[in-house]
């Protein structure tokens, strides 16, 4: 199976001893107070979509096809998607409008910067080295391999975990502070299909914790309530 042209190269490139962080600040704003129901989780707009049904469909490993090559080239599908939309919405998503990786009322992500110190960073940065990050491992033949006979490393298992764990604060970030933006774009159905299509599948090949999904205790990704939502309404599998 072939997968299709890399997009170009990001111009920017993090600094050289970066690492996604796999943890997060506590909450920066007191619990309990009541914030508004977001948008996304609101009708008509939760309902939005490309693809009606279940997804369970679309992300079964075709017959004859290799796991990690299936793996790879969705991997591949929804990092150049994801990169697309965030494209559009960057002029939106700047140092003043978006200080910190905010994906929920108290939830900051942190990234892990080159003294293993946990730092906050304006999202469009953090989003920056996530998108660069991932970039350059798509690029890395020893990584993603593309030509016949080279295997995938016995790392790839935990090497793609680590990418959609971070491609999906990209996802939360979205949906949480540029959702306005989406539907502005008319886009909440390209939108909601594409990140349905990406938990359904982290699903089913187990690349994503539930706990990265709903986050910590008083401190929720706001995500995981359309996480939960679109189970009840089964477009995802309970
Ligand atoms: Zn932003």
């Amino acid at each position: 199976m072939q997968r299709a042209p890399r997009p170009p190269r990001r111009s920017t490139t993090p600094t050289s001893a970066t690492f996604p962080s796999t943890d997060s600040l506590p909450p920066t704003t007191p619990t309990g107070t009541t914030t508004p129901k977001p948008l996304y989780l609101c009708s008509p707009f939760v309902e939005a979509a490309l693809v009606k049904g279940n997804f369970k469909t679309i992300v079964m490993l075709p017959k004859y096809a290799d796991v990690m090559e299936w793996v790879a080239v969705n991997i591949f599908d929804f990092y150049t998607n994801l990169n697309q939309f965030y494209g559009v919405l960057a002029e939106c998503c700047t140092q003043q409008s978006c200080p910190a990786m905010a994906a929920g009322p108290n939830l900051n992500y942190t990234w892990i910067n080159q003294d293993r110190k946990s730092v906050q960073l304006p999202a469009p940065t953090y989003v920056d080295y996530v998108m660069t990050w991932v970039q350059n491992l798509l690029d890395d033949d020893n990584v993603f391999p593309t030509k016949s006979g080279k295997e995938f490393s016995p790392n790839f298992p935990s090497t793609v975990k680590h990418v959609y764990r971070q491609l999906l604060r990209v996802f939360a970030h979205i949906y949480h502070a540029h959702y306005q933006q989406i539907l502005h774009l008319r886009s909440e159905g390209h939108f909601n299909s594409l990140f349905a299509h990406f938990l359904a599948f982290g699903k089913e090949y187990e690349l994503l914790e539930v706990k990265d999904i709903k986050g910590q205790p008083g401190v929720p990704v706001g995500i995981g309530a359309l996480w939960e939502k679109w189970k009840e309404m089964g477009i995802l599998e309970s």
